[in-house]
């Protein structure tokens, strides 16, 4: 497995590259993982946050190749995945595809589309195809990309190496995100290049990880919401989640609420004036 190295393209499987960019974080791991995909033409898959010297690196990997960039396909439009489609724009003339941005103020406000993509949208890249799979929760407007000949996913933040995703509520949604993943293990995928982290080798175990995971996430809040009736999420979350350092509760906050709404979606929980009772 070639190792994550800012900047540097790594060749991940024929005709597919990865370039990290230069934002490591709590929120970002190493940093976000941009995708140069094709031999004689190249579309970067996730193009990362606003950063020049990101698009430097991106345009270097493309010279190094001897071929041009087209275009820029976005999986979602968070600000550390899509931003870098502008850089790119205003640099050279490509075509951007993409969903459409959710009005929650937590996404990228310069993202314009010049195709929308949705559900099964499929895409030419050089001599392949890719098609879109929506994938709401991590955000609404979340989309996977399946390299059809090689079986490869470009999964953005629908899942990622080495951590769980935020799912931060009204645009996340915990039911659509267990829903989004069951709905992956129908496809035949072989491997899952990720929007952070490392290559997923085997996706239908991360699959099953994932979704067990967040179930039993899910029993811990009834739980801890049956020992403190009329809680918000924020008297659950020190209980809820235990095994997570407390720097990182603020944002577990958000996935708890997500889970306290799905709850009461499926009439396990009620809720009054913003506070949630268990039902169960
Ligand atoms: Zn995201």
């Amino acid at each position: 497995m070639s190792a994550l190295i800012p900047g540097k393209p790594a060749l991940i499987e024929p005709g597919v590259r990865r370039v990290l960019g230069l934002n490591p974080g709590m929120m970002t791991g190493p940093g976000t993982n941009s995708y140069l995909v094709g031999d004689n033409e190249l579309t970067v898959i996730d193009p990362g946050p606003a950063d020049p010297r990101h698009a430097d690196n991106l345009q270097a990997a493309a010279e190094q190749l001897g071929a041009p960039i087209r275009r820029v396909l976005v999986t979602h439009t968070h600000r550390d995945h899509s931003p870098g489609a502008s850089v790119l724009a205003e640099r050279l003339d490509l075509e951007l595809l993409g969903p459409e941005v959710p009005d929650d103020g937590l996404q990228d406000e310069h993202w314009r589309a010049d195709r929308i993509l949705g559900d099964g949208d499929r895409v030419r890249l050089d001599d392949r195809t890719v098609r879109a799979i929506a994938t709401p929760g991590h955000v609404g407007n979340h989309l996977c990309f399946l390299l059809e000949d090689s079986g490869l996913l470009f999964t953005g933040d629908h899942l990622i190496h080495g951590s769980t995703v935020v799912i931060a509520p009204p645009s996340g949604s915990m039911k659509d995100y267990l829903a989004s993943l069951r709905r992956l293990l129908d496809e035949d995928i072989h491997c899952m290049a990720p929007g952070h982290g490392e290559l997923i080798q085997e996706p239908e175990a991360a699959l099953n990880w994932t979704i067990e995971h967040r179930l039993e996430r899910e029993r811990k809040v009834l739980d801890a919401l049956r020992q403190r009736p009329d809680s918000v999420a924020q008297d659950l979350v020190e209980p809820v989640y235990v095994d997570v350092p407390d720097y990182l509760h603020a944002v577990a906050t958000l996935s708890l609420e997500a889970h306290l709404i799905k709850l009461y979606e499926e009439g396990r929980a009620e809720r009054r004036d913003g506070r949630y009772q268990a039902l169960e």
